[in-house]
């Protein structure tokens, strides 16, 4: 079957409006669907799914729930919302839940358990590895007294800004939150990164958790989408959450067939993506003046001279490079950058800087 698209559009290839194709380090969220992505979205049978009725939908999610070891998964349209499903599905007003300080459900989704699920956060330092240590989430646990709220979930991220959580970690804060009673929600936007990175099954990544949001279109490469996975009764309440959201979707196929195609051919190769990362710290580094962090999947952070900043972005712009200029840059690789993409980018900061 062919969807008319021209040959060569979508991998490795982002077409700016005016038709130049850039090559975006802003994120992994700016990869466009792939020439065999957008085929099996073409083809993909359809229904409405908030009836239930969309082949596509209910295929995606028994697929997710098997790969990641739970009963039942849930699709919507993004991993705020996913987030904010579990959340509201673990806690009612006036629970809490503890999290890290520098985690995406705290700080960058807009505080919507609290504004809208009347749950408190109880954020909590994270270490520099990104886990948040033992002691402190046994000493944020509040006692069973009406002064304090109801702590009820522990919420943890991997990858958390690119770093992946030790695996004997997440299985002692995990087992520490079910001692006490809580459940345990994971904010995996990236965890199929953490897994390849490990070389582990995705089931033993997310060992431990009650719940799991994953990403879609983040590295594996959909447009849209996120699925929360959990026990079938978790489920059952996310889907009335998700309808009050207004994330229930109508002919969600179209969609939902892209984030089947990721998750059946796009996880092994995010090692290509860590791979790269490691490559264009090593490059960077080499530069003198800026410091380069190891990373350990696919994001990096490299800082430089504060008054570098606007020279290097226009350098870069130049040729057709973008980033989210800052003095300590984050650089994603994904599946739409390739290692002639990184050599050019790594040869304008090497310019750049000896000038
Ligand atoms: C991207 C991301 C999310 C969800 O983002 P959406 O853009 O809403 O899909 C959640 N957590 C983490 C750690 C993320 O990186």
């Amino acid at each position: 079957m062919s969807t008319g698209y021209p040959a060569g559009a979508g991998a490795s290839s982002l077409i700016a409006a005016d038709g130049e194709r850039w090559i975006d380090l802003r994120s992994d969220t700016v990869t466009h669907p792939s020439p065999a992505m957008r085929e099996a979205m073409f083809a993909a049978q359809v229904g409405d799914d908030v009836y239930g009725d969309d082949p596509t939908v209910n295929a995606l999610q028994a697929y997710a729930a098997e790969l990641f070891g739970y009963e039942a998964a849930l699709f919507a349209p993004s991993g705020t919302q996913t987030n904010l499903i579990a959340l509201l599905a673990h806690c009612g007003r006036g629970d809490e839940y503890l999290v890290g300080q520098d985690a995406h459900t705290y700080k960058y989704e807009g505080g919507g358990a609290a504004v809208l699920g009347s749950i408190q956060p109880q954020p909590i330092t994270n270490e520099p590895d990104g886990s948040i240590a033992l002691q402190d989430i046994e000493a944020a646990i509040k006692p069973q007294d009406f002064h304090f709220a109801r702590t009820k979930l522990l919420a943890l991220e991997n990858t958390i800004g690119g770093k992946v959580l030790p695996q004997q970690y997440v299985a002692q804060a995990t087992s520490l939150a079910h001692a006490h009673g809580l459940a345990t929600h994971l904010d995996g936007a990236r965890i199929c990164n953490a897994a390849v990175k490990q070389g582990i099954p995705l089931q033993d990544a997310v060992k431990g958790f009650d719940s799991v949001s994953v990403c879609l279109s983040k590295g594996l490469g959909a447009p849209v989408g996120s699925v929360l996975c959990g026990s079938k009764g978790l489920v059952e309440q996310g889907k009335r959450w998700r309808k009050m959201l207004g994330g229930g979707m109508r002919q969600a196929g179209v969609i939902a067939a892209a984030g089947l195609y990721a998750l059946q051919n796009n996880v092994q190769r995010l090692a290509e993506d860590h791979a790269n990362a490691s490559w264009l710290a090593a490059e960077l580094a080499k530069i003198g003046v800026l410091q380069v962090s190891v990373p350990q999947t696919n994001i990096l952070f490299v800082t430089m001279p504060r008054d570098a900043c606007e020279g290097l972005n226009a350098a870069l712009a130049a040729e057709r490079i973008r980033v989210s200029m800052a003095p300590t840059l984050r650089l994603v690789t994904h599946l739409d950058v390739s290692r002639p993409d990184l050599e050019k980018v790594a040869a304008v900061f090497a310019y750049y800087f000896k000038q």
